[in-house]
């Protein structure tokens, strides 16, 4: 069972995804995370993906696409929460299919909803607290920029797709948010076995 959560820079993608897979039992699978630790191995992989995440950019398509492939092969997860993948729509493209082949069911897409101002406010914070390299203002204005060009379009995509699509209003306290989203995945999971 797959759980994407989707939703701008800043909007709690990664803090909503880690509650909702510990409710759950099930792993939590976040590529900003995974790439960010490659880049602090210094492994090849890091070495080739630095440069796009100190710029704000995303990553190549083939390059992430053929990393994930990988990873939800080789795991042989039952189900996960997907925090930062898909991206694209090519990328999208691709997951439909090797969901298909592992027959992995995509259970429910989250998209957080959080207003531009205070999803900059939460950046810069974010950024005096944990120094991430990519939290400051012109890589923020990039990923920003790239989630309007790139992921926005995946929204699209699942809604022509018939995947069940969930907006949920991120401009709350944590606790809120879960609550909101373990409601949304209830009543999907309610649908799919
Ligand atoms: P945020 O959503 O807050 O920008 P993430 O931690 O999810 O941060 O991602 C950080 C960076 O990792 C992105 O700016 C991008 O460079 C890279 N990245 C993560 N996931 C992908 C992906 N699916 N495709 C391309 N690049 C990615």
């Amino acid at each position: 069972m797959i759980v994407i959560i989707m939703g701008p820079p800043g909007s709690g993608k990664g803090t909503q995804a880690k509650c909702i897979s510990e409710a759950h039992a099930f792993p939590h699978l976040s590529t900003g995370e995974m790439l960010r630790q490659e880049v602090s191995d210094n492994t090849p992989l890091g070495q080739e993906v630095a440069p796009f995440l100190r710029a704000g950019k995303l990553v190549p398509d083939e390059l992430i696409n053929r990393v994930m492939e990988h990873i939800l092969k080789e795991e042989s997860y039952r189900g996960v929460v997907l925090d930062g993948f898909p991206r694209t729509v090519v990328q999208a493209q691709q997951l439909s299919q090797t969901l298909q082949r592992l027959q992995l069911r995509l259970v429910l897409v989250v998209v957080l909803d959080v207003p531009e101002d205070v999803l900059v406010a939460r950046l810069l914070r974010r950024a005096q607290q944990e120094g991430r390299s990519d939290d400051s203002p012109e890589p923020i204005r990039e990923r920003m920029r790239e989630y309007e060009m790139k992921t926005a379009p995946v929204i699209d995509y699942y809604r022509h797709a018939s995947v069940r699509l969930q907006t949920i209003d991120g401009d709350a306290p944590i606790a809120e948010v879960t609550s909101r989203i373990n409601v949304a995945l209830e009543a999907a999971m309610a649908v799919t076995p």
